[in-house]
Formats: C-alpha cells, sequence, structure tokens
C-alpha cells in the first residue's frame, strides 16, 4: 500500500450510472476503511479539526476506525454532528478538513468524508440510536423548516430537555436533503430518513404541510401556541432568473423545481403520479453545484444533456468532483458561452436556446474575471427544456409577515452568527436562510449556534 496516496473508493461505472438513479459512490467496506484510517498521523496539532466547521475530533475518529471500535467512532463524531452520513457523502471536505490535513502537504489527504459516512453507514446498519433525554424541562421551541439547520437547531435543544416541534411547509421533512440533492449523490430512504428519525427519537416532533407566515404566522406561534422561542431555518429556496425573451415557455423550469419534481415527488419512476416531461435535449444554464446535479438528473431521463456557462471552466464553481463526474457520465460542456433568448415553437414549447460566446476581460468586484461578449458570434442549440441554475435567495414570506425581523437587500434574515440572535426577542435565525445559498456544514453549525443561543435566552428568562 502506497501511505501517500488515498485508499481508492469504489464507484457505479460511469456507462451503468448514467442510466440509474442508483447512488455513484459504493463507500469503503471496513478493510478498506481501516487501512485508509491506518494513513492517517494522529496529528497533536491537528490541522483537519480546523477546517471543520462543526470541529469533529477527526484524529479521535479515525483512530477508532484503525482498531476496529467502530461504535466508540460513532460516539465521538455524534458530539459534533447530527447528520454523519449526510455529511460524509456531500461535504465540500476538499475545501475544509481534507483541503487542510498535513499528509496532504506531500501526498493525497486522509478521505475523511469517506471515513466519516463509513462509520455512520456502520451505525446505522447495526441499530445504534441516539438516546432520548429522560425528562424535559417542560419549556416548548418552535423550529420553522427542516433542513440541516432546523434538524441540528432541534436535536440539540432536545438534547438540552426542550419540547421541540418542527414545522415544515412540504410534505417531507428534510430540506435541500430531501428536495434538492439527488437519490445518486445522497439516497433519501436508506440516509436522510434514517438521520432524520434519529432526530426524532430524541424527542423532536415534526409537522408537515404547515407554511409559517400563511398556516399561522411565528407571532401566533409565540402568543397563542405557547412557544418560547423560535428558531428559524426557512432556506434560500426562491430561484432566480435572467429575464430573457422566451423564458416563461413550456419547459423551461428552474433547477430547484426541476429537482423537487424528481427527488420529493419521484417524477422519474413511473408507477407515480407526478411524472415530468423528459427532455431529449437539455440546456442547463449555470455552473455550480446545483447546475450539475440538475444536467445529471436530466441525462438519467434521458436526454442529451448541455451545461452552459459564461466563464470558462476554471472559474465553475462546482466542486472538482462534480464536474469530474458529469463529464464521465456524458454531459456536453458549453463553457465561455451566454444564452441570449430562448426560442419558442407555435405551440408554446421551448425550441432551442441563442447562445453568445464569451471571452474573459478584466477582473470584476468578486476577483474572477468578467466575461464579455464576442459581437456577431450567436450561434443556436436545438434544445427541447432549458433548466435555469442561475442561484436562490430566501423567500420573503416569513419576513414579511413577522414584525420586527429585520432582513437585509437580499431578503436574508439579520442574525447574529454567535447565537442566530435575530432583531426581534426570542426568535433566532440561521442557514441559508441567513446567509443565503451555502452548504449543510454550514447550515448545521448554525443551526448548533441557534440552540446555544436559544437555551442562553430561555435559561436567563
Ligand atoms: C441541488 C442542491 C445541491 C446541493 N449540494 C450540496 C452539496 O453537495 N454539499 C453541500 O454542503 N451543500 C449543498 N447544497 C446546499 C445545501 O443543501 C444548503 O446550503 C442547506 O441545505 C441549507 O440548509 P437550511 O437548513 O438552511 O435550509 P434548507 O435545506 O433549504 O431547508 C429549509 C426548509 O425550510 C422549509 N421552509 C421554507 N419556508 C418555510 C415556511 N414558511 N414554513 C415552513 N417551512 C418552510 C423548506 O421547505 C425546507 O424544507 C445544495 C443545494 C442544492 C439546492
Ligand atoms: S491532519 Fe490529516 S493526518 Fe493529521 S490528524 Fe487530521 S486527518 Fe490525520
Amino acid at each position: 500500500m502506497d501511505v501517500m496516496k488515498k485508499v481508492p473508493v469504489r464507484e457505479q461505472d460511469p456507462k451503468v450510472r448514467a442510466t440509474n438513479f442508483d447512488e455513484v459512490c459504493l463507500g469503503y467496506n471496513a478493510q478498506e476503511a481501516q487501512a485508509e484510517a491506518s494513513r492517517c498521523l494522529k496529528c497533536k496539532n491537528a490541522r483537519c479539526v480546523s477546517g471543520c466547521p462543526v470541529a469533529i475530533d477527526i484524529p479521535g475518529f479515525i483512530a477508532k476506525v484503525q482498531e476496529g471500535a467502530l461504535e466508540e467512532a460513532a460516539d465521538i463524531i455524534a458530539l459534533s454532528s447530527a447528520l454523519p452520513a449526510v455529511c460524509g457523502r456531500v461535504c465540500p471536505q476538499e475545501s475544509q478538513c481534507e483541503g487542510k490535513c498535513v499528509r496532504g502537504i506531500k501526498g493525497e489527504p486522509i478521505s475523511i468524508g469517506k471515513l466519516e459516512r463509513f462509520v455512520a453507514d456502520w451505525s446505522r446498519e447495526h441499530g445504534f440510536v441516539p438516546k432520548k433525554p429522560e425528562n424535559t424541562n417542560g419549556k416548548k421551541v418552535a423550529v420553522v423548516g427542516s433542513g440541516p439547520a432546523g434538524l441540528t437547531c432541534a436535536g440539540d435543544l432536545a438534547k438540552l430537555g426542550y419540547e421541540v416541534t418542527i414545522f415544515e411547509a412540504l410534505h417531507e421533512p428534510g430540506g435541500v436533503l430531501m428536495y434538492g440533492i439527488p437519490e445518486f449523490r445522497l439516497p433519501k430512504d436508506t440516509v436522510v430518513k434514517a438521520e432524520i428519525e434519529n432526530v426524532k427519537k430524541l424527542g423532536v416532533k415534526i409537522e408537515c404541510n404547515v407554511v409559517i407566515g400563511k398556516s399561522v404566522t411565528i407571532d401566533q406561534l409565540m402568543s397563542e401556541e405557547g412557544f418560547s422561542a423560535v428558531f428559524i431555518g426557512s432556506g434560500a429556496g426562491l430561484p432566480k432568473f435572467m429575464g430573457i425573451p422566451g423564458e416563461n415557455a413550456n419547459g423551461v423550469f428552474s433547477a430547484n423545481e426541476f429537482l423537487t419534481r424528481n427527488n420529493l415527488m419521484k417524477a422519474f419512476r413511473d408507477d407515480y403520479e407526478t411524472p415530468i416531461v423528459h427532455g431529449k435535449k437539455v440546456a442547463v444554464v449555470g455552473g455550480g453545484n446545483v447546475a450539475m446535479d440538475a444536467a445529471r438528473t436530466a441525462l438519467r431521463l434521458g436526454g442529451e444533456t448541455h451545461i452552459i456557462y459564461r466563464r470558462s471552466e476554471a472559474e465553475l464553481p462546482a466542486r472538482v468532483e462534480e464536474v469530474h463526474h458529469a463529464k464521465e457520465e456524458g454531459i456536453i460542456f458549453n463553457l465561455l458561452t451566454n444564452p441570449k433568448e430562448i426560442l419558442v415553437d407555435e405551440k408554446g414549447w421551448v425550441k432551442g436556446i441563442v447562445c453568445v460566446k464569451m471571452e474573459l476581460g478584466e477582473p470584476d468586484a468578486s476577483g474572477r474575471r468578467r466575461p464579455v461578449e464576442i459581437p456577431g458570434s450567436e450561434f443556436t442549440i436545438d434544445v427541447d427544456t432549458v433548466i435555469m441554475s442561475l442561484g436562490t435567495s430566501p423567500n420573503p414570506l416569513i419576513s414579511s409577515t413577522t414584525e420586527g425581523l429585520e432582513v437585509n437587500k437580499w431578503k436574508c434574515i439579520v442574525a447574529d452568527e454567535s447565537n442566530g440572535k435575530t432583531t426581534k426577542e426570542g426568535v433566532y435565525a440561521g442557514g441559508d436562510a441567513v446567509t443565503g445559498a451555502a452548504t449543510v456544514i454550514l447550515a448545521m453549525e448554525a443551526g448548533r449556534a441557534g440552540a446555544r443561543g436559544i437555551h442562553e435566552y430561555l435559561s436567563n428568562k
């Protein structure tokens, strides 16, 4: 074994996986996990921990994996993370823990994410469940939204003895974990639902189909329903569009709608009554992780799929691994290309997308080189489906129905990063609703900070 190199992880063959929704990465088995764990230097000054937003004791749990003491490894991770099987799969480890790993200076970093996933899967398969606290303190806290921020906040508060109810607008809990990230990266029944069940086992109640701001307001929760504090973890689910001609045609989707209809409403399965039109030629506009997820989903539904992105490959905001997987599966990348118009047929359906070629000019405010149109370079790609993946912002429903809750110019809730405190007494917030679209682990950390803030507030009240 070459200690400078990661133990390779098994994956489904690209040609096979491009036609199914099963998980791409198959993870480590026990032998592979132990071999990978043995590469860890168990550094005294473990830089990997400083790269983890929730500061998991990484050398501690890896040492237990090496010894084969997997229940102890799971206990160590559980001290810092309520959703380890999720994080092991979707965290951007290359820019966090693994990006700081000392092994990575001269060789390849330790596969921390794959080891976390291995431990989490092992503990689930062996029926390892968190213990419910014996007594509650009788204080009720409401959590709005059941994504990683809400679930983490609820779980932490339940461990402290609070009676916590999560109110979720959709018919299934989990937020983006359920409706956004596709099955082939994050299995729903085996992984996401199992981790949500673990949060419920701590005593947390989840009420679905409740839209806060419509079914009931935050003020009513506090004045009429007996909740002493509220945590808002309502995410950033409002899609952006380009404002180009033809964007209202049939066959144009936001990535959010397209992914929700596939993940949550199972449009890809024939036995569900909520189908989606299967595009034969699909253009996905954008270059982030969401665009890669939408493109890889469209490909699996049987369409030739193009990514259209206005900068070059070096500027693609998606994770390198996602771009690599998308290319392996056959996604066509139209880089330095920008849409100008969507062409519509006489029945109102998309029939093509007019694009223009771009070149990179001087750096803009973001520090990246500004894409500039090349005059006269317009061309048309024949497509019947266009998926817009240009980012999202928080839905203003809650802020517009909650007096005294300040938002910034992007409609993000203004909250103290250290404890989630908002401008309204007793109301805390965190995750994408505060930061705008970010990551699972940052949302979890914000949920944890919100739970600390609420505990401090209610302990002193
Ligand atoms: C397609 C896609 C792929 C992604 N891939 C990754 C990845 O690989 N790695 C990564 O780290 N991050 C990824 N992200 C980002 C990550 O998923 C989010 O940053 C994270 O889920 C934010 O968590 P949250 O709890 O703040 O919000 P969400 O997960 O958005 O959860 C918010 C919940 O609140 C509910 N809600 C909203 N309004 C109301 C209301 N008025 N009343 C009641 N409930 C309400 C919503 O229905 C939702 O369930 C991805 C995002 C998308 C869209
Ligand atoms: S920095 Fe890398 S080698 Fe050191 S303890 Fe962390 S994972 Fe192990």
